[in-house]
C-alpha cells in the first residue's frame, strides 16, 4: 500500500519530479493517505535540511499607496481596505528592526516595499543599508520591490543581497484574473534578471485566488523548470476591502497536499509555509514542518500572524529545530512549560467556578 509514496520520496532523493499523473495523484486522490504522504515529502526535506526550520521575519519598509492593481493586496489601488500607508522607513529603523530579528533569532531578515518597480536611485540606496546589515548582523538578506532589472538586480548583488523575492504569485493561465497592471512575462522577466546579475530568487505562489489544479500543477512544475531555491507558499488571507477572496477552497488537507507536491517537485528547495499558514492549516500545521523547512513569524505584509514565541514554541512542541544565528540566544526562549492558550505557564485555580447543582439550587431558593 505504501510503495507509491516510498517511490515518490525516491524519485525525490534522485530529484526526479513525479509525473504529471503523480502530480495530479497527489492533488486530488481520493484514496491518498495524508500522513502516508507527509512521511513521503519529508524524506527529501530531511535529507536537505536536517531537523531545521528557518524563520523568517518580515519588515514592511514602505506601506501602501500603490499604483498596480493586485487583487490580493491591500496596498493596492483597488483594494478598499483601511490602511495606514507610509513612506519608506529611514535607514535607522530598518537597521534596529534588523536588529531584533537577528536577536529574536531569524535566520533571514525579508524588507518589502510596495510599488511597481525599483528605481536605481532606490536601489543605490538599499544598497547602502543592506551593506550595514550584513556588517552588523549574522543575518541573510531578502528584499522584495517590485520589477527590477538587470542592471539594478547588479547594485543589489554587490551589495550583499542575498534574495530578491519576486513571487510569481499564480499561474500564467491564471494570471490576468488577479492583476492587470503587469503581466506574469514582466514577472518572469525580472526572475531571469535577477538570476543572471547573480542574486537567489524567492518565488512562490499564493493559493486561494480561483486557480484550478491544473494551475497549481502549472506553477509547482514552472519552479522547477526556474530553478527556484526558495518558494514561499502563501494561504490567501481574506483582507476586507480586497476584490480576490477565496471562495472556500482552501482546506488544511489541501494545504497540506499542496505543499507536499511542491517538496516532491522540487526536493532541494527551501519551502516556506508562507502567509496564512496560521489560518488556513490550523491544527494541521505541525504536520507542514515535515514538508516545509521554513516560516515566517511576527505577521506579514499588512497582517498579523503568529508571534516568534508562539512560532518557535509550536516548532520545538513538533519536535523541530530553529535554525537560529550566531547571535541567537536559544536558552532565552526555550523553556518548556505547561501550555494553554492565553495563559501564562502558572495558572490559577478557578476557585469561583460553580457546580451546575449549586447553580441550580440558587435559581430554585430564589424563586421559591
Ligand atoms: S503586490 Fe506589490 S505591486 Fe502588487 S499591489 Fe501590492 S504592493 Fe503593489
Amino acid at each position: 500500500m505504501f510503495e507509491r509514496y516510498a517511490a515518490l520520496a525516491e524519485k525525490a532523493l534522485r530529484d526526479e519530479a513525479p509525473t504529471l499523473a503523480e502530480a495530479r495523484w497527489i492533488l486530488e486522490g481520493v484514496d491518498v493517505e495524508l500522513l502516508a504522504l507527509v512521511q513521503a515529502a519529508s524524506v527529501p526535506r530531511r535529507k536537505y535540511y536536517g531537523n531545521k526550520i528557518f524563520v523568517q521575519i518580515l519588515n514592511n519598509v514602505q506601506n501602501g499607496a500603490c499604483t498596480e492593481d493586485c487583487g490580493y493586496c491591500a496596498q493596492s489601488k483597488v483594494s478598499t481596505a483601511p490602511l495606514q500607508a507610509y513612506k519608506q522607513k529611514n535607514d535607522e529603523s530598518i537597521l534596529q528592526e534588523a536588529e531584533k530579528a537577528a536577536r529574536a533569532g531569524a535566520s533571514r531578515y525579508c524588507m518589502a516595499v510596495s510599488g511597481r518597480a525599483l528605481s536605481r536611485e532606490r536601489a543605490e540606496k538599499f544598497a547602502s543599508v543592506i551593506r550595514t546589515i550584513k556588517a552588523r548582523y549574522p543575518l541573510e538578506t531578502c528584499l522584495s520591490a517590485g520589477l527590477v532589472d538587470e542592471d539594478t538586480a547588479r547594485i543589489l548583488a554587490e551589495a550583499g543581497l542575498d534574495r530578491l523575492n519576486h513571487n510569481l504569485n499564480t499561474s500564467e493561465t491564471n494570471y490576468a484574473k488577479i492583476c492587470s497592471t503587469h503581466s506574469y512575462a514582466d514577472r518572469m522577466t525580472t526572475l531571469l534578471a535577477a538570476k543572471r546579475a547573480g542574486l537567489e530568487s524567492c518565488s512562490g505562489f499564493i493559493l486561494g485566488m480561483g486557480e484550478s489544479r491544473d494551475d497549481v500543477l502549472e506553477i509547482v512544475y514552472r519552479l522547477r523548470e526556474l530553478e527556484v531555491p526558495s518558494i514561499p507558499i502563501n494561504f490567501l488571507i481574506p483582507i476586507e476591502g480586497n476584490p480576490v477572496q477565496d471562495s472556500g477552497s482552501l482546506t488544511p488537507e489541501y494545504c497540506l497536499r499542496v505543499l507536499a507536491l511542491a517538496r516532491l517537485v522540487n526536493p532541494r528547495a527551501e519551502i516556506r509555509a508562507a502567509a496564512g499558514r496560521e489560518g488556513h492549516l490550523r491544527a494541521l500545521e505541525p504536520l507542514a514542518y515535515w514538508i516545509a523547512n521554513s516560516l515566517f513569524a511576527e505577521g506579514y505584509l499588512t497582517t498579523r500572524g503568529d508571534s516568534v514565541a508562539e512560532t518557535y514554541r509550536r516548532i520545538r512542541d513538533a519536535g523541530f529545530e530553529i535554525a537560529g544565528n550566531a547571535l541567537y540566544d536559544e536558552t532565552q526562549s526555550n523553556k518548556p512549560s505547561y501550555h494553554i492558550a492565553g495563559s501564562g505557564p502558572l495558572i490559577k485555580p478557578e476557585l469561583l467556578r460553580e457546580s451546575p447543582r449549586r447553580k441550580h439550587e440558587k435559581v430554585s431558593n430564589a424563586s421559591s
